[in-house]
């Protein structure tokens, strides 16, 4: 059983104030196996003061001191990769091939937020005037469970870039893998107060986060209903907002589509994380024409993809987070079945042969784009294939959501498909691809997908504020 007693805060491992805890499970057989103390509102009053007192010095530091930081806490990840993936395994439920690459990028956001910031701008000489990129203050980081190494350095790189200082509150279920986390950050000796980790619920360190006069940018990830939440109070002292919120993206596979690609492809980008990724591709639109060729191939494939054995490099889905999630995950097959859509693989219940929070992963067909199914984010392992005659019908349906994260088209016209990504209302759109290598790429929404960019410089630009310095 491990014990999390340790909230951290001013560069030291202390006891939180808070008196209540949390258990902790392990998701693929449900067993407790941890319990996390958390912090409550003196807690993070003390947190916010710490990266106050820390912000008057660091803010004033020079990008050669910062790089060095950041090459540090990127050196320090490294050093401690194989400790992170197993708590990510044991504590989340991620297979060990994504949880290494997960790691591993979280690493890489140092690095590359290092090579952003010595081309970024903070000063700009006119002819009669110098505009000047100043640090906004302490950036309050808020995150989410489905994946917590890369969520929090996502939003610490960029702060450590600026010359902000953090107070970040990383969710309860990823408490183990926070810890290991947090010890990788005070061996890279980061300057005391800079970096501020408060264990404990939304509802109190978030609300006092977002609240706190002294806050000048709140960064979340997470839903789009605790975004909205956050947004709104967050406007009553003018704090900025970063919001990264859900997603219900589509993935269109055109009618000259290599189907033998498009298929794994389109079952790998809906799958991702088990189906707990904001950017997964969890609407599929097919030509109608192909749909029973498409069905047959969709059958065919998901023989291939493993579930659980966790530690296997092959294995690709793992369980959900939490008895929640699976619950909620449950509701959403039993709403699709209700409304009269058709399980092509999957269903209710937990695949055979396992239990804890697994749930089966889930292909429905027959779905039409007002069903629950289609419109709300699950957040699991669960697709919706949806026919469209034309072209412009697909691209109706795919804008056809609240939401604008992310997208994907398979093509065998690369040219045709970039015409359509133009007409996709959405923060980015992969063609014949479920990754985007380029790393100065900005990740972020449209519509109800969220507000502002994380990653390279568009990261550094959320926490910077232009000053006019004019003679
Ligand atoms: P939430 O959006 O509820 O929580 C995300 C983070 O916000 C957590 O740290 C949470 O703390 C915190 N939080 C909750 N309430 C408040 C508040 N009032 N003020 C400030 N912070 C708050 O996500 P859940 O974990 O509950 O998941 C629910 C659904 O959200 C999922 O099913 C999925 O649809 C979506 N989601 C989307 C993510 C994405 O990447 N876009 C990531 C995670 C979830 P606490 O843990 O204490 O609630």
């Amino acid at each position: 059983m491990k014990i999390i007693d340790k909230i951290y805060v001013d560069g030291r491992f202390t006891a939180p104030h808070g008196t209540a805890t949390q258990d902790l499970y392990n998701p693929s057989t449900g067993e407790k196996i941890g319990i996390v103390h958390l912090g409550d509102q003196i807690d993070t009053d003390q947190a916010i003061e710490a990266a106050k007192k820390a912000f008057v010095t660091f803010s004033k530091s020079t990008v050669k001191e910062r790089g060095e930081i950041l090459q540090r806490l990127h050196d320090a990840i490294l050093a401690n990769e194989e400790e992170l993936n197993k708590a990510a395994v044991e504590e989340y439920g991620s297979p060990i091939s994504a949880t290494k690459g997960r790691t591993r990028y979280a690493a890489q956001i140092f690095r590359d937020t290092k090579a952003a910031m010595e081309s970024f701008e903070f000063e700009k000489q006119l002819e009669y005037a110098t505009i000047v990129n100043e640090p906004l203050g302490i950036i309050a980081a808020i995150t989410p469970w489905n994946a917590d190494y890369t969520h929090i350095c996502g939003k610490l790189a960029p702060a450590i870039a600026a010359g902000c200082t953090i107070v970040i509150k990383p969710s309860e279920l990823s408490a183990l893998q926070t810890q290991i986390l947090t010890e990788c950050f005070d061996q890279a000796g980061v300057p005391k107060g800079v970096i501020n980790i408060v264990n404990g619920t939304g509802p109190v360190v978030g609300t006092v986060l977002t609240a706190h006069p002294d806050i000048a940018v709140v960064t979340f990830t997470g839903s789009t209903q605790i975004g909205r939440v956050i947004g709104s109070k967050a406007a009553e002292t003018m704090k900025r907002v970063t919001l990264e919120l859900g997603g219900k993206s589509p993935n269109i596979i055109l009618e000259d589509a290599d189907l033998q690609k498009a298929i794994p492809l389109a079952l790998a980008i809906g799958f991702s994380n088990s189906g707990q990724a904001c950017h997964a591709g969890t609407r599929i639109l097919v030509p109608e024409s192909k749909l029973e060729e498409i069905k047959s191939l969709i059958i065919e494939n998901m023989k291939n993809i493993r579930i659980g054995d966790l530690w296997n490099s092959e294995s690709y889905i793992g369980p959900m987070v939490s008895q929640k999630q699976y619950d909620t995950v449950q509701r959403y097959i039993q709403s699709g079945w209700d409304q009269g859509a058709e399980i092509l693989v999957g269903g209710p219940g937990h695949p055979e042969g396992l239990g804890g929070f697994y749930a089966k992963p889930t292909v429905f067909v027959n779905v039409t784009p007002e069903m629950i199914i289609a419109k709300e984010e699950i957040f699991g392992p669960v697709l919706c294939v949806i026919t469209y005659k034309t072209e412009e019908e697909a691209i109706t349906i795919a804008n056809d959501t609240i939401y604008g994260l992310s997208a994907y088209i398979s093509s065998g016209d690369t040219e045709k498909a970039k015409q359509i990504a133009r007409q996709i209302i959405s923060g980015r759109v992969l063609i014949n691809t479920a990754v985007n290598r380029e790393s100065q790429s900005p990740f972020g929404g449209f519509k109800q997908s969220g507000i502002g960019r994380t990653s390279w410089a568009y990261g550094i630009d959320e926490y910077v504020e232009p000053k006019v310095i004019a003679v």
